[in-house]
């Protein structure tokens, strides 16, 4: 038997009475079938109701094939005369949007010609798939026209005809329903068949408000905000730029170039960091040249640099084997550091296979060229391996 649906004729119906048909089961869960019901089930893009019979939790609604409303509860009622109570919030809610998205959907066909694919009404925010991709001007001008009709409080009628009636009214997008049809008439601007919950009169909607659109299938995604939710996005967004705001001591309009300036400081800081870095390794690489000890000829550097990551390291080796007859192994860090082997081209010191052994002995990774080297991962003390390096460099040269 099918249920007889409350809320075709009076959407606004909260509280009911009706008889217990039977108890299912539905995918696991207990569900009950009403001779009536005002609960609205999940639909043509609309989620379903939520409230009680009683004590008794209705947590989902399912509209089945067969024309039964199964209404999931979280335990079986212990009578079979029930009266339920819609959770009014959020039916009202989404009565707001789903009208809203009516009149956006024919304001966008009517002033652009680009058609409704789709509706999806979600926790937070809806959206409507248009057939055509729009520019910001276009939406707005439909945005515009929408408002325009919420708020000359235009009245939304529901009227029952059958297929042939609603062929000759011209409904926005034709019907493939067969039999009796329910249609929403929202006077003098749309016309279109729907099973859904609309406000009886367009000023309930309050604002319809576009939060965004995007390019979605060779057309337009466009989501918006009816009524208690364009209030709530416009709270949030109120907050967002009141915060931004104070952190950084301007109004709402002085945003976007604050933002930029300090894009720009960050900008020339990181520049300035690197030359002041760039002249600093200059100065430690001509320091530590100047006081190189002296192995068979070569001028020889083996130094800790803590301060110095990779890069660093290899800025002040590359100065300091610029000068003929000097070779340099530098460990920077923190630990794990990088090390950094390198050689004058008149120096016959292969630096490549002497990081491969300074990191086979005290671990990390790396290896290079005859000239350049470099590795990392050294976590044993500086001082180890810098005295393996030169135990290493001084045999090498004697051989
Ligand atoms: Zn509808």
């Amino acid at each position: 038997m099918k249920t007889d649906r409350l809320y075709y004729t009076d959407p606004y119906l909260r509280e009911f009475d009706a008889t217990l048909l039977e108890t299912v089961s539905h995918e696991g869960r207990t569900a009950l079938v009403l001779d009536r019901t005002a609960f609205y089930p999940t639909s043509g893009g609309q989620p379903y109701d939520v409230g009680f019979f009683h004590d008794v939790r209705v947590v989902d609604v399912v509209d089945e094939d067969d024309g039964r409303v199964l209404h999931i509860v979280d335990r079986a009622p212990s009578t079979t005369t029930l009266h339920g109570v819609i959770d009014w919030t959020r039916r009202f809610d989404h009565m707001q949007q789903h009208t809203g998205q009516h009149i956006l959907s024919a304001a966008f066909d009517r002033a652009l010609g680009a058609r409704t694919e789709s509706f999806h009404l979600g926790v937070e925010s809806s959206t409507i798939d248009l057939n055509r991709e729009l520019t910001e001007a276009e939406i707005a001008r439909a945005e515009d026209e929408a408002n325009r009709i919420v708020w000359e409080d235009r009245e939304v009628r529901i009227r029952f005809v059958d297929s042939a009636e609603a062929a000759s009214l011209g409904l926005r997008k034709e019907s493939k329903r067969e039999g009796a049809l329910r249609l929403i008439d929202v006077d003098g601007f749309d016309l279109s068949a729907c099973g859904g919950t609309h406000v009886a009169r367009t000023g309930a909607i309050g604002i319809i408000a576009v939060a965004g659109a995007e390019r979605f299938r060779g057309g337009s995604r466009v989501t918006f905000l009816c009524g208690g939710r364009a209030l709530a996005g416009y709270r949030a967004l109120r907050d967002v730029v009141d915060r931004s705001g104070r952190t950084l001591s301007v109004g709402a309009a002085e945003l976007p170039p604050a933002i930029e300036r300090l894009q720009t400081e960050g900008k020339d800081l990181r520049k300035q960091i690197k030359d002041f870095q760039a002249r600093l390794a200059s100065q430690e690489a001509d320091a530590l040249a100047d006081a190189a000890a002296t192995v068979d000829s070569v001028r020889l550097v083996v130094a800790a640099l803590p301060g110095w990551d990779a890069n660093g390291l290899k800025t002040i080796a590359a100065r300091i084997v610029e000068r003929p007859g000097y070779a340099a192994v530098l460990v920077g860090g923190p630990s794990p550091a990088p090390i950094v082997v390198a050689r004058a081209q008149d120096v016959a010191l292969d630096s490549g296979a002497l990081l491969r052994t300074l990191v086979e002995r005290h671990g990390g990774k790396g290896g290079g060229r005859p000239e350049f080297a470099q590795g990392g991962g050294i976590t044993e003390p500086s001082g180890d391996v810098l005295q393996s390096a030169r135990t290493f460099i001084a045999e090498l040269l004697k051989s």
